[in-house]
Parts: structure tokens; sequence; C-alpha cells
């Protein structure tokens, strides 16, 4: 990628430790979708593929969780030290395949070494616990220990945040782990399996398979797996579910989303705009907490609207790698096709296109890139499909709410329940909102409302299949297994116990004969 130049982009596999060449496999074209032109190609591997990634994971996994844990989480410390020095690179990579605009790009980036360096707390994260005194010299003990070897499936919009939710916590707790990168942005993993050797990383305790379906499909009933997590859409989660349930396997899966942006009667005025323009256009709406619903009280619903409209008249589109652009393109021209669709159908039922975002201008050499600029619906009911589905784009439902009550059932009514955000100065508002919002994350005057990764991430109903979330403590939970010892500490046959009765045989001495630092 020198001088912006880049070079073609032959994505690998990357099994036991060595780049391996997918031989006599389809081979899906790779496009940049700020221009449309393809540079590169990824092969669609088979299951014999993803079952020899299954091996190497297996036969990783042994000495892998025996490692010391200091010596385990080294290897964490090491690729946070890589990362941050090729950060940039990193950065391009996503820019470039997944057309997430750089500044962006870079933040996903930052965020990735700040999971691996929450993951570097793993020895204290991972201990288990002890009850003593259940019963005379009785004591139960928790341990938390690793299960095997995991299978994760990312999702095209997250290609390296999604790397560090799972691998970091499910490596660092001794788990071994093969990863499926979306076909349709692979360079980042491409480029960390690079690190993965630079760092010395055992071989097999991470493997890379690129492909579709096929490559899990191997993994739902392999008894050499263990359990598989999933970032993606709600169908996908829901296919593996059922499909890993059948299998016996411990999942995770992080599901679709629809997430509201309400403003209250009290609502800061530019703090909404700003927080609106982000949570909505920001990776060009393509992210599981986007605002996709902007629901406002009657008070400032027509002259919220007004600025909104006027603020996303503002938005720059264009190249991702342009620093003056807001935002780039959608990841492919199907997803383009489908965005536009959900526009053409979006006035239905009497609801009004305030802002058309189709083909939008961008200059001469992004005109066959996969634009789709600033939308917003107004007078939206919550029956309609805009309403309803997930656009996954920079198209915006704006509906009027009567109240706190009346948007709170509406959240309560949907099938997603990732996200949701208020905006308010008002205590009340704010309390109840946090309480009853029936989602799993909630904003308070913020436009997404992602957790640090100290703190636990996902949503609930059917935008998170499955009991832990992502990152925190939720992170180890899920690659972990408690183990429940009961141990009886009885004296060994011939110990002196104490009393007068010196017949007793013993084989140790008397307490008042021998110096001892332990208090009585
Ligand atoms: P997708 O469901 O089409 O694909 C996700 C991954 O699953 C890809 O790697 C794909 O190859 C694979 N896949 C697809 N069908 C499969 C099947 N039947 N069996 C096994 N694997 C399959 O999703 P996408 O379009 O890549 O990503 C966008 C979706 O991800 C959106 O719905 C978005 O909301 C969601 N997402 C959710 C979160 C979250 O935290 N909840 C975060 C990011 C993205």
């Amino acid at each position: 990628m020198a001088n912006g130049e880049i070079e073609f982009i032959k994505i690998k596999n990357f099994i036991d430790g060595q780049w391996v060449e997918e031989t006599g496999v389809e081979l899906e074209p790779l496009y940049n979708p700020s221009t449309g032109e393809q540079i590169g190609e990824i092969p669609i591997s088979t299951p014999e593929t993803s079952a020899a990634a299954v091996e190497s994971s297996y036969a990783a996994y042994d000495a892998w969780r025996c490692l010391p844990i200091p010596k385990r989480v080294g290897y964490l410390f090491d690729m946070r030290r890589a990362m941050q020095e090729n950060a940039e690179e990193l950065a391009l990579s996503i820019a470039v395949d997944q057309a997430k605009h750089i500044s962006e790009a870079r933040g996903e980036v930052q965020r990735v070494i700040e999971l691996l360096e929450t993951a570097c707390g793993i020895p204290t994260m991972i201990q288990g616990n002890t009850l003593e005194g259940i019963s005379g010299n009785i004591n139960g003990r928790v341990i938390r220990q690793p299960l095997g070897v995991f299978g994760g499936i990312a999702p095209f919009n997250f290609p390296a945040l999604v790397f560090g939710w799972f691998i970091p916590f499910a490596i660092g707790a001794g788990n071994t782990f093969i990863y499926k990168p979306s076909t349709q942005s692979p360079y980042f993993m491409q480029k960390m399996g690079d690190i993965f050797n630079d760092i010395g990383l055992p071989k097999g305790v991470i493997n890379i398979v690129h492909g579709h379906r096929n490559v899990p499909q191997v993994w739902y009933d392999h008894p050499k797996i263990s359990g598989v997590c999933l970032v993606g859409s709600t169908p996908t989660a829901k296919n593996i579910a059922e499909n890993c349930g059948r299998g016996g396997k411990r999942t995770m899966l992080l599901g679709g989303a629809k997430n509201y942006l309400v403003a209250m009667e009290d609502v800061q005025t530019d703090i909404f705009i700003e927080n609106f323009i982000i949570s909505c256009y920001g990776s060009a709406g393509q992210r599981c907490l986007a605002g996709s619903i902007v629901a406002l009280v009657p008070e400032i619903y027509d002259s919220m609207i007004e600025k909104m409209i006027e603020a996303s008249k503002k938005v720059v589109v264009g190249d991702a790698m342009d620093p003056d652009v807001y935002m780039g393109p959608v990841i492919s021209s199907a997803a383009k096709k489908k965005i536009d669709n959900y526009i053409d159908i979006g006035t239905e039922g009497g609801s009004e296109l305030v802002l058309d975002g189709r083909n939008p201008n961008v200059p001469e050499k992004n005109k066959d890139g996969y634009f789709v600029g600033p939308t917003i619906f107004t007078d939206v009911t919550p029956c309609r499909t805009i309403a309803k589905e997930e656009i996954f784009g920079p198209v915006v439902s704006v509906m009027k709410i009567s109240g706190i009550d009346d948007v709170l059932e509406l959240i309560r009514a949907q099938e997603f329940g990732n996200g949701a955000c208020i905006f308010t100065q008002n205590l009340y508002y704010t309390e109840k909102f946090i309480a009853e919002a029936d989602v799993g994350m909630v904003g308070v005057n913020v436009g997404i409302p992602a957790p640090h990764p100290y703190l636990p991430f996902g949503g609930i109903k059917d935008s998170h299949l499955g009991t832990d979330k992502v990152q925190g403590k939720d992170g180890i939970d899920f690659f972990t297994q408690n183990k429940i010892a009961t141990v009886r500490f009885a004296p060994p046959t011939g110990y002196y116990t104490g009393g007068e009765d010196e017949k007793a045989e013993t084989t140790s001495k008397k307490p008042q004969d021998v110096r001892s630092c332990v208090a009585r």
C-alpha cells in the first residue's frame, strides 16, 4: 500500500501458522466499494480446509492451555504492541475493502487495542472463588477453565472489532480459535496473520479460514469443537443457533438491530443534532448501534426535523480515503440496491421523503462506487416496513410520539433489542428510560451507546441469542466453564490432632514442639 497504491490482494487462509493458498477452489472478487474496482480475490474454502483448521487448533489446545498464564497473556501484550506499531496499516486495510472512512477505521483499530488491554487482565478476571467451612473440614471451590476449540464468524462491518471481541478473550482464557472473516472485508485478518507469526504465537492457536457457510458448517457437530460465536444478521444467528443446538455446542450469537434515538421536549438541540449525525450516518449507517428511528415529541417535531435536514445536507459523501469526506459508501452494489429499494417503498402509507439519498453527487473517480446519501422520512408510523426492518444504511425514519410511555411501548414491541438512546435533561425521563427501554444497551445524551471494553456489550431479544455478552467479564464467562470442587481435608492417618491421649500413634509432633508461624 505504499504511496496509496493498493497491490492486487490475494487473500489466503492461515492454517497451522502458515499462509496457505487454496487451489482448485472458487475465487470471489474483492471490490473497493469507494470505486467499484476489483482490488483482489478471496478463496471460498472447502469443508476439508475447515476440517484441517479444526485439527490444527485441536492439536494446539493442550500445550496452549497448559502454558503458564503470564506467558499466555504475554502473547496478548505482544499482539497489542504490534498492533500499535502497525496501526495505520491496519486501519488502511479496513478502509480499502470495507471502505469504512479512514478516520473511523483508525478508531476501530484503537478500540481493538483497548480490547487487548482489557484481555491482558485475564489473570484477574479468570479467578474463581472458594467457600470455606461448608461443613467441618469441607470447602467448596469454583474454578474457571477453558473449553477447547472455538469457531467465530464475523460480519462485514466490523472486521477488526469482532476479532477483538472474540479472540483475545478466547485465547487468553486458554482456548484455541478458528476465525471466519466476512468475504466482503477479509483484508484486516490477512494483516493480523502476519502479526501472529511476528510475535511467535504457537501454530494452531489461531487459524483463519475464508469462505461462506460451508466453513462453519463443519463445526456444528464436530466433536473437537466446543463452541461457536457469531456477529451477523438475525437470520444467520438463528440458523447457527438451530444447528449448534442440535450439535450441543455453546453459542454466543449477536444479531441485527433497529435503534431508536428519542428526543424529549427539553432536549439540548446542538447535542442531539451532533449525535444524530454521528449515529445515523457514521459508517454509512452500517453499525449495529446506528440510529435508525428518530422519535420526537410534538413540541419539537417540526423544528427538529428542519435542523436534521439542514445538518444532513452538510454531510459530505465520497471516497473512504478522502479526509474531507464524512460518509463513505455502503459495502456492495447489492447493499446499495437493497437500501435504494427501501427508499423506493418508504413513502407507503403516507410517510414523506424529505431528503432523498439515492444517487448522491460524488467525484468522477467514485462514480461506480456504492453510495447512498443521507435520507430522511418523516411521519413514519410503527407498522411501516422502513420502521420495522433493519435497513443497514443511512436512512432515518422520523416518528411523532406522544411522550415517554408511548416510545417505551414502541421499543418493547420491536423484535430487535440492541440499543436505544434518549436525549433529555430530565432525571425522571432518564431513569425511566434506563429502567424500561427493552434493549441491551441504553444511551443518555449519546448517539451510540457502545460500552467501553471493560463492560459487556450486547443486545437482547432478536439482537442477541444466548446469555453471555462480548467483552468485559462476560467475554471471559463465555469462553470458560465452571468446575466446582468439594474438598474434605481430614488429617492424614496418624496425624497429631491434639488431646492428651499420648498412646495414640502419631507421625507428627505436638504443636508446642515445633515453631510455627500459623496463628492458632
Ligand atoms: P450476515 O449475517 O450476512 O453475515 C455474517 C457472517 O456470517 C459472514 O461471515 C457470513 O459469511 C456468515 N454467514 C452468512 N450466512 C451464514 C450461514 N447460514 N451460516 C453460517 N455463516 C453464515 O451479516 P453481514 O451482512 O455480514 O453483517 C451485518 C449484520 O451484522 C447486520 O444485521 C448487523 O446488525 C449485524 N451486526 C450486529 C452486531 C451486534 O453487536 N449485534 C455488530 C455488528 C454487526
